[in-house]
């Protein structure tokens, strides 16, 4: 049975090789000697997940109840872990650190094996409702007194999902590969199909990876859409008649149902049922069992509402009644991937459509409004009419194409606008997260009102390394007042943002916020005194079809 120390210590020699190749040979031959059950458990926590991918339950420990434990175990000041924490900006480097002064330790030194700490996280997964915090942190404490330092790193690098040792998703499916003598391009799909790292780990060790099939139940990955930039460019792509869907802004989802069993996946493939009722119900009303992939769309008297409203439902923040008043949806099916036991997936998207439409009609839930268009000024008044209606543009879609999970094969194009760019100035600056970590990335910036700057929001994307390098020194040099993890910079360092939409918000004391917003570059021909202003920012806000008091 393999223990958590070896683990570590292979995570450890991966973490210190730079080389791309040498992590995967490292993870791959240490792969080779465990059996499925640790395959599975070591694939997921290398990705830095204790739990399968797709269930509902998560560990859900945050970064308060792991540094109380640490606390605890250690029996340091709250000071002593902040300071550590910010030299490193990762908890689980600052446990290392910390570990190696523990004061208590378990009698018993038996050492922590592989399923002892997923035995440990599934119990955390399962404790639910009142004492269950109590029960999760006896759970991880007697875990971190089991464990030596570097196991309490990698265990709270999982718990935090945080492991950051340059080992994505991409390469521990590689070294499944290599470890079981697989085909890399056979992995890869089997991956894709099943969604979880772990159930993939499983099946290469036991020689199945050909049984993998969609499953009833079980989320897939969703089929992605390239974005092109006009009707034109997307006429001449395809070159023939294609499909057009009006593009719906809401949350994208896979529901799947058997007899009277519904569950709903979002595109973390994370489990959202518990926050759509309806969307049980609705389905319940079939006399199917099916895999369908849709867009849930809040909605009201035939247009649709803002996004935001959809989000309170996710954080499940108030009850359903409430929750339904002020958020009704209306879940628009755009296609199907299992039919009562039926594979459909690689089937001609034309023949899904045909299916799909038969399945949901005269059930609550709406079909995606598609027209066939031939050429650039049908895509063009086709799009006219969806940003008319409130919707974001359009997806594209060859009638002759497979469904393929995860991918963004150029099957489906995607045309949007783009809206307005704003000139901001930066007013604060953050420690970035991650590939970041200590490193000054996180930027705030406002906007002019009157002689007045109002925050309206931050961005973390857009910029190169070397653009953030330079950016470090300048607002460095800029600095007004140091709180450590945030600083106070003086306005005069001039960004263009772009955004996909602007919401009212009580974050910032704009009353605005920018939703997605992304640098698109670094504004040296301009000064504070030329940035935008929230008069902008309000007339953008009110030309939009959708906001958020509708
Ligand atoms: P974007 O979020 O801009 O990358 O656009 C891709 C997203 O558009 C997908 O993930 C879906 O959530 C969403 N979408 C909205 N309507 C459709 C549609 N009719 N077909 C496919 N995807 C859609």
């Amino acid at each position: 049975m393999g223990t958590f120390a070896d683990f570590a210590s292979t995570l450890e020699r991966v973490h210190s090789t730079a080389g791309k190749n040498e992590k995967v040979r490292i993870l791959s031959e240490y792969m080779r000697g465990l059996d499925a059950d640790d395959a599975e458990r070591v694939a997921r926590f290398a990705t830095g997940r204790a739990s399968l991918k797709g269930s509902a339950d998560e560990t859900q420990i945050g970064y308060s109840m792991i540094s109380d434990v640490i606390e605890e175990v250690t029996g340091l000041p709250p000071r002593e872990l902040s300071r550590v924490y910010v030299k490193y900006g990762d908890l689980g480097k600052a446990a290392e650190e910390l570990l190696s002064k523990k004061k208590e330790t378990t009698l018993f030194q038996e050492s922590l094996s592989l399923s002892d700490v997923a035995g440990s996280f599934e119990a955390m997964t399962q404790a639910k409702g009142k004492g269950s915090n109590a029960t999760k942190k006896g759970l991880l404490k007697s875990l971190l007194l089991r464990a030596n330092e570097s196991e309490a790193k990698y265990i709270v690098k999982i718990l935090t999902k945080e492991m950051r040792i340059g080992l994505v998703d991409g390469l521990v499916e590689e070294a499944v590969a290599r470890a079981y003598d697989l085909d890399r391009g056979s992995v890869r799909e089997a991956h894709l199909l099943v969604g979880d790292i772990g159930m993939l780990a499983r099946s290469a060790r036991s020689g199945e990876l050909g049984r993998i099939r969609l499953e009833l139940m079980r989320p897939t990955n969703f089929m992605l859409a390239e974005p092109m930039e006009t009707p034109q460019e997307i006429a001449d792509y395809f070159g023939k008649e294609v499909y057009a869907d009006y593009k719906y802004d809401g949350v994208r989802a896979q529901l799947h149902k058997r007899g009277g069993e519904v569950r709903v996946f979002s595109r973390r493939l994370e489990e959202i049922t518990a926050s759509f009722p309806e969307l049980v119900e609705g389905a319940r009303l079939i006399d199917h069992d099916f895999m369908i992939d849709g867009e849930i769309v809040p909605f009201r008297d035939g247009r649709p509402l803002a996004f935001q409203l959809l989000q309170r439902r996710l954080r499940r923040k108030e009850g359903f009644e409430g929750a339904q008043s002020r958020a009704p949806v209306v879940f628009f099916c755009f296609d199907i991937l299992l039919l009562d036991g039926g594979e459909l997936y690689r089937k001609p998207l034309e023949d899904r459509r045909r299916t799909l439409e038969r399945v949901i009609g005269g059930s609550p839930f709406g079909m995606a409004e598609m027209k066939a268009v031939r050429n650039s000024g049908q895509i063009q008044e086709l799009f006219r009419s969806s940003r008319t209606l409130g919707y974001e543009g359009l997806v594209l879609k060859d009638p002759a194409s497979p469904y393929t999970p995860g991918r963004r094969g150029k099957y489906w194009v995607k045309l949007k606008e783009e809206l307005d760019t704003l000139d901001v100035v930066i007013v604060g600056a953050e420690l970035g997260h991650g590939k970041r970590a200590g490193v000054i990335s996180d930027y705030t910036f406002a906007v002019r009102d009157g002689a007045d700057l109002r925050v309206i929001g931050k961005a973390y994307s857009g910029l190169t390394d070397k653009e953030i390098d330079e950016m470090m020194v300048k607002i460095k040099g800029l600095t007004t007042e140091d709180n450590g993890y945030f600083r106070k910079v003086r306005p005069e360092l001039v960004i263009e943002v772009a955004f996909d939409s602007i919401q009212r918000s009580e974050r910032h004391d704009s009353g605005f916020a920018l939703r997605f917003p992304r640098i698109k570059r670094i504004r040296e021909d301009k000064n504070a005194e030329q940035i935008d202003t929230l008069e902008k920012v309000r007339e953008i806000y009110s030309s939009q079809k959708v906001t958020s008091e509708q």
